[in-house]
């Protein structure tokens, strides 16, 4: 049977694998980050009445510039943040990982390379491959922090062309402050100039203010956000960018015409509608989540201090089989392959009792 190296692949993509978080049927599964609150029916059925209205014209292509989402998202950003945002500052696309591509197809590319303070969100690293730029990791502290010296070393040295800072950051849920971010601006703009990318696809459930009023005056700061997680609607694929509006014309050259469906637009209209709903649920989760890592902690355990709606936890010796044997007591999270540590979504209260009494099942055995 032929396999993909038997095709005329690129190099690059040879013997490697596609992201894949394990989609399994389990009873308790806090694995992917997402929102374990269904949407609201009220907003359920403005969904189906705006698709209804979309339907009609779907013999014609949607908006290509998404022009009423991209308003009804500045309204948004302006609205949580504080910081007055335009419709021309702001770019939506499929997800936050399709704003990241264009990103990186526009900023990035081959002869390029792209940096990331790992370990951190996986798929920096892999859109970067996708797109022939070359990938460059960079350190983070013992506790998951960024060293800004050590960090804005790494930038001075190796001159990426963009850079990322996730925050708060995937897996570890670690925030980073504003100083950090100001410090790396000025080492890759001092470097290269190069872009900075500030992916906030968490930012919603963080104890510290959005990083988006930043991008003022910094024409090379992005912000990246995702309806994927505060807005409980990763099955949409709605992400989008903040920035100066020359990037938004920069992600316009590449972006395929009408990537955005009149369906998504519709759809994402609609959950707009319901903001001050969906934020609600975002306020339980940030309170589930600081349960978690207090009781997680009482058992004995290790745990990130965390700004997102996850929670990194170990010590384990061997991490992998602490996972397995969580799943064999039917709570699914996640092991992202860092030494001694796993990752759980904070879920609904009684995920969240589930998951701790594995736990402490867990390390019952694991103490005898
Ligand atoms: N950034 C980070 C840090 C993430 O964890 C994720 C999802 N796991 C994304 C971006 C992508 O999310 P989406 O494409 O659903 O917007």
């Amino acid at each position: 049977m032929p396999g993909i190296d038997d095709l005329p692949i690129r190099d690059e993509l040879r013997g490697k694998s596609p992201y894949g978080a394990p989609q399994l049927d389990v009873p308790v599964r806090l694995n992917t980050n997402e929102n374990p609150y269904p949407l609201p029916e009220p907003l359920v059925r403005r969904i189906g009445e705006r698709v209804t209205e979309a339907a009609r014209e779907l013999n014609r292509y949607p908006d290509r510039d998404a022009v009423e989402l991209r308003t009804e998202l500045a309204a948004y950003l302006t609205r949580t943040t504080g910081h007055a945002v335009e419709r021309a500052q702001v770019w939506a696309a499929n997800g936050s990982n399709e704003i990241i591509q264009q990103l990186l197809q526009a900023f990035g590319g081959p002869g390029r390379t792209a940096i990331g303070f790992e370990p951190s969100y996986s798929m920096h690293a892999l859109i970067s491959r996708g797109t022939g730029t070359g990938w460059i990791s960079g350190p983070r502290t013992e506790d998951f922090t960024i060293d800004v010296d050590a960090s804005a070393a790494a930038i001075a040295e190796r001159k990426p062309d963009v850079v990322f800072v996730c925050s708060p950051n995937n897996p570890t849920g670690t925030a980073v402050e504003a100083e950090t971010v100001l410090a790396l601006y000025e080492a890759a703009q001092a470097a290269k100039p190069s872009l900075v990318v500030i992916d906030e696809a968490y930012g919603e459930f963080s104890h510290r203010p959005s990083l988006l009023p930043l991008i003022e005056g910094r024409p090379n700061l992005v912000v990246s956000r995702t309806m994927s997680k505060a807005f409980g609607a990763a099955g949409l694929r709605l992400g989008y960018l903040a920035a100066d509006a020359a990037v938004v014309d920069a992600v316009q050259l590449v972006r395929l015409p009408y990537h955005l469906s009149a369906v998504t637009q519709a759809t994402a209209l609609a959950a707009l509608e319901h903001t001050d709903t969906l934020l609600g649920y975002v306020e339980q989760l940030k309170t589930e989540r600081d349960r978690l890592v207090a009781e997680l902690r009482a058992t004995g355990l290790e745990v990130t201090e965390s700004d997102a709606n996850f929670v990194q936890f170990g010590r384990f010796d061997d991490a992998h089989a602490a996972w397995q044997a969580l799943l064999d007591r039917g709570v699914l999270v996640r092991d992202n392959g860092v030494p001694g540590r796993l990752r759980v979504t904070a879920g609904t209260p009684d995920e969240n009792d589930a998951f701790l009494d594995a736990v402490r099942d867990l390390m019952k055995e694991l103490n005898r």
